[in-house]
């Protein structure tokens, strides 16, 4: 188990983190989310052992993390870097004997990793003959190559289009079911949503939503109901529960306090004519963390 207990991080005197908690077991996805600047990397950093910080503790089975245990993480940075004047070959080797494998090894998993993520062509290519895209392939190829017991992605999904994301998930699900434990983080709270079970939403270095999202998320108590056909939206105001009643492009969006006030709603509506959909929804991480945390966070 991975476990942050109260770090807490100061840049001179710019609280960067701000007594920060949580843990990831073996075999579970967790969402780091915040803005720009809101301390994603930074948290990284610490867990990496690459930052200083002043308070709490960070251990990975009970042991601080650092070289004894690099054969066990994979870290996917958020600058990406590569060595461009290899061949992705080259590359590979070079990690991957940093992390303990034989060359024997290196190969062999290169070789499923590459055909994995469909670019088998460019083993002996040099990095910067590759497309940004290609490139970040084998970037997060180089740090699952020793099949890390952690994985740590910084915005594993930055600049990727939506077939190479449904790639990058596909082996990252592998790699839970497999028990490793992965963390990552981003700014698209739509990413995680369909993604992890359990996150952290950062707000200048604190944590203003957590835990897992099923829990978050029946707390919140709030639903949404889409209904399209002939109903008013004056009537649905009026009744009870019914906080506010949105337009959408061809249905109605009513938000509800709570569950009970679905039958409310549906007594009205099975009444009304031409009704061609009535759904409750939950509503998304978004419009929680909207409507804990202000409206000033970016998607
Ligand atoms: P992004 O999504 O832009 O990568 P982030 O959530 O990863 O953002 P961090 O890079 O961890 O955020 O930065 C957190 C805060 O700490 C920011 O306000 C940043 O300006 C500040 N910061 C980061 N590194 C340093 C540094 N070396 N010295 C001083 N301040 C820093």
């Amino acid at each position: 188990m991975l476990k942050v207990e109260h770090i807490t991080k100061y840049y001179g005197d710019f609280l960067a983190v701000d007594d920060l908690s949580f843990e990831v077991q073996e075999g579970e996805i967790f969402g780091l989310l915040g803005v720009n600047g809101a301390g994603k990397t930074t948290t990284f950093r610490m867990m990496m052992g690459l930052l200083d910080y002043q308070k709490g503790k960070i251990t990975l089975n009970g042991k601080p993390i650092d070289y004894r245990v690099t054969d066990q993480i994979g870290f996917l940075t958020e600058e990406r870097s590569l060595l461009t004047k290899l061949t992705v070959k080259q590359q590979a080797i070079f990690f991957g004997v940093l992390k303990g494998l034989s060359k024997k090894e290196i190969l062999k998993r290169l070789d499923i990793l590459l055909e994995r993520f469909e670019i088998s062509e460019y083993k002996e290519k040099k990095i910067k003959e590759l497309s940004k895209g290609n490139q970040q392939k084998v970037q997060f190829i180089t740090a699952i190559l020793n099949e890390p017991k952690l994985l740590i992605l910084d915005e594993p999904f930055s600049g990727l289009d939506p077939f190479n994301v449904e790639l990058f998930k596909k082996e990252i699900l592998r790699l839970a079911q497999q028990g490793s434990m992965i963390i990552f983080s981003s700014h698209r709270m739509d990413h995680v949503e369909l993604f992890c079970k359990k996150l952290v939403i950062l707000v200048k270095g604190k944590s203003v939503i957590e835990g897992y999202i099923k829990d978050i998320k029946k707390d919140y108590r709030k639903k949404n109901i889409l209904i399209k056909g002939d109903v008013s939206k004056e009537e649905l105001l009026k009744i009870g529960g019914v906080l506010q009643v949105l337009e959408k492009a061809d249905e109605l969006e009513v938000k509800i306090e709570s569950e009970e006030v679905v039958q409310s709603v549906f007594e009205y509506v099975k009444n009304r004519k031409n009704i061609t959909k009535f759904m409750v929804e939950e509503p998304s991480l978004q419009e929680i963390f909207v409507a804990k945390v202000g409206e000033t966070y970016e998607k």
